[in-house]
């Protein structure tokens, strides 16, 4: 008969190494690399004190995900309806399991499109709409996932405050009127200043709907409005603003012939460093609140299968 002798000593030593490699493995989980087309850049959740906005490449449509500074983390957008698993995957992949705010600019679909399976398949925080309805498929059924999920949405109006800190803010500041008639005019606009730093995200506003805009406009980073359609951005709009940089979010070839030659003109004329989702793919602009670092041909989300 086999006798197996317990050795005290032995358990105590199998013990600590047990927990050794337990440390080990979590400490690795933390640390979880997005495998770009630039194979020399990983991204890591974000540190304490790091802001990231990651403009994804979701062809003709706007998706925004932000690591903020406090480790929670927002996504603007959802691009058409064929994006959903690859933006939560990107998402999951830098490490975040809950979207701690959710903010769809207005309902059209290159914006809203993925959202429902966003909603379904994450744990969502507040959500943010523009108080302005459409009889869409795709609008019934992002509503339709938000309350079955028994998920609220508060109405954004120019003026509220997401997040109001000392070094970090987040500000609704517009639409400050809805426009019954141009869905696009009752975009949400946002900035998120994190110190010296700041970022302003126009949706699909047009010249209309900017001109009502009363708060403080100016940005390090712009988001450019409408894909870069002509009808939002004006030289008055970028004297506002004032951006040192701008993201183009736009499919290649699209039947709109977006980004306009004369948004192109203008942005150069104001020497402002552009780029753009359909030559650059996912861009990721990062910033400890003094000075930006930029990424480009990072991830670009595929079509769901
Ligand atoms: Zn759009």
């Amino acid at each position: 008969m086999l006798k197996i002798k317990i050795n005290s000593k032995l358990i105590l030593k199998l013990t600590a190494l047990f927990a050794v490699i337990c440390l080990a493995l979590c400490s690795c989980s933390i640390n979880i690399n997005v495998n770009g087309s630039d194979s020399e850049s990983k991204t890591t959740v974000s540190e304490i004190g790091t802001l990231s906005v990651h403009y994804l490449d979701v062809g003709q449509g706007d998706s925004i995900f932000i690591e903020l500074p406090n480790q929670k983390c927002m996504l603007i957008d959802a691009g058409e309806n064929m994006y959903g698993k690859s933006i939560t995957e990107y998402i999951n992949n830098l490490g975040y399991t809950n979207i701690d705010y959710l903010v769809a600019t207005h309902p059209h679909a290159d914006h809203i499109g993925s959202m429902a399976y966003v909603v379904k398949h994450n744990n969502i925080g507040e959500i943010y709409m523009p108080k302005v309805t459409t009889t869409t498929k795709t609008y019934e059924n992002l509503l339709t996932a938000i309350a079955d999920k028994g998920l609220k949405v508060k109405s954004a109006k120019a003026g509220m405050n997401i997040i109001d800190d000392n070094d970090f803010s987040i500000n609704i500041l517009a639409p400050v009127t809805i426009d019954e008639d141009n869905l696009n005019n009752c975009s949400i606009i946002l900035k998120i200043t994190y110190k010296n730093d700041s970022f302003l995200f126009l949706g699909d506003a047009e010249k209309k709907e900017l001109e009502t805009v009363t708060a403080d406009m100016s940005a390090e980073v712009l988001k450019v409005g409408h894909h870069g359609s002509r009808t939002s951005t004006t030289k008055a709009l970028l004297e506002k603003v004032n951006p040192k940089y701008a993201v183009i979010s736009l499919g290649k070839d699209n039947s709109y012939g977006h980004p306009h030659k004369s948004t192109l003109k203008l942005l150069d004329e104001f020497g402002v460093e552009t780029y753009r989702t359909d030559e650059n793919g996912t861009v990721v602009i990062s910033t400890e609140g003094s000075g930006v670092t930029i990424k480009t041909g990072q991830t670009s989300m595929k079509r769901d299968e």
